[in-house]
């Protein structure tokens, strides 16, 4: 009898997670690494939120919490919740998790049977179709490449939807492409949506903070209220406040799938840190001027990094709405050979010889559903992007 689970046997681990331990194992054997491979704001958790743990730490805030958070942290987000984006929800309604990740997980779980389908656009983020897998669900992933914008169409979605779809994942900004939906493209998948009320919208919202004028973001339950029944908003304060280490996502849904996803983790991680829900009250309830600084940063870094890749020989960088990620097409890469003889078949080949060669690691395109593409993190200090992308432009002037 094999020890391991056949459902593992569907899974493979987080290629994000795995390319930022190799670049950090790397850098610890002493070799010159610029890991762009982590989605993780490089600011540091600013002050106050710092500060507020460590009066929760000497307040002796130190035990077991509420399962689905602390009533302070709760009424901190559903105040954030009106205040960005119009949309009420009670305490019944709200759920803290283990990042933003264990949101998702959670819902997952509580809601996935054999059978059901969850349809996710290409490129997504690397753990949706592996989270739906563990669940048990079906992925149905829906090619959303450059020629939309990156963007699923209405038509597209339309064509999707089967009587088997539970849900609709949806994230704007993108990870990995920086797309963002305006209120006019979100209404016309709203507008689908609402043709189907058996389909639920899962909206990843985690880069809400990090958006690019003239793009506004927007959330499917603000924009078609018709859909608030049946949309989980989730977020987490790890993007927006540079906290992922911390571990605080949450989302506010319907009460009958909030109380279902408290019930699955309160039979497995039972609260998230207490300490941690603490920082993440000051986050949200405290001074909100390290947002503005953080996404001018971003933006600024954005720009230099397209125009440095746009400069490389066989790449072509879209522009990006929000997150703090381009995808480049590397289609003119293809089938040739690097200064070390290796040959470039894939996304994956450039990716590996990127970093033995440059040490300049970042994720290949084809752990997020498009190929052939890869991600560069721009969430690094400006001197090291600027030299990151120094190295790519001599990597790709090098390829024959
Ligand atoms: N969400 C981030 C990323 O895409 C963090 C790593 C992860 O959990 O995937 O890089």
């Amino acid at each position: 009898m094999a020890f391991l689970s056949d459902m593992l046997s569907r899974v493979k681990p987080s290629p994000t997670v795995a390319v930022t331990a190799l670049a950090r194992s790397l850098k610890a054997q002493g070799r010159d690494i610029i890991g762009l491979g982590a989605g993780e704001p490089d600011f540091d958790t600013p002050d106050n939120i710092k500060a507020a743990a460590i009066r929760a730490i000497e307040a002796g805030e130190t035990k077991y919490t509420a399962p689905d958070g602390i009533p302070e942290l709760k009424s901190a987000i559903a105040e954030k919740f009106r205040r960005d984006n119009g949309l009420d929800y009670d305490a019944s309604q709200i759920m803290v998790s283990t990042g933003g990740k264990q949101v998702l997980y959670n819902a997952l779980m509580a809601t996935l049977n054999p059978g059901d389908e969850v349809i996710i656009p290409a490129p997504y983020w690397v753990s949706y179709p592996d989270m739906v897998k563990m669940a048990g669900g079906t992925p149905v992933i829906v090619p959303a490449g450059i020629e939309t914008g990156f963007r699923i169409t209405a038509e597209a979605l339309e064509a999707a939807i089967t009587e088997r779809t539970k849900w609709f994942i949806f994230n704007s900004p993108s990870n990995p492409t920086g797309a963002g939906y305006g209120r006019d493209a979100l209404l016309a998948l709203t507008a689908v949506l609402e043709r189907h009320p058996h389909v639920h919208v899962m909206s990843d919202d985690m880069y809400e903070h990090i958006a690019y004028a003239p793009f506004a973001f927007c959330t499917p339950a603000e924009v078609a209220p018709s859909l608030y029944d049946r949309t989980l908003t989730v977020n987490g304060v790890s993007k927006a406040y540079a906290m992922t280490g911390w571990r605080i996502g949450y989302a506010g849904g319907p009460e009958e799938l909030i109380a279902a996803m408290k019930k699955v983790q309160s039979q497995s991680t039972t609260n998230p840190c207490s300490i941690s829900q603490w920082a993440a009250v000051e986050a949200l309830t405290g001074p909100q001027a390290y947002l503005s600084t953080a996404c001018a940063a971003f933006e600024r870094r954005r720009d230099m990094v397209v125009e440095m890749l746009n400069a490389a020989a066989g790449l072509t960088c879209p522009v990006p709405d929000g997150a703090f990620y381009v995808y480049p097409d590397i289609s003119g890469c293809l089938g040739k050979t690097t200064p070390a003889g290796t040959h470039i078949h894939d996304d994956q080949d450039f990716c590996t010889a990127l970093l033995e060669e440059t040490g300049v690691a970042a994720v290949f395109g084809e752990a997020f559903g498009l190929s052939p593409n890869f991600r560069v993190s721009y969430a690094a200090a400006d001197d090291q992007l600027r030299e990151a992308c120094t190295r790519i432009q001599a990597f790709c002037a090098g390829l024959s």
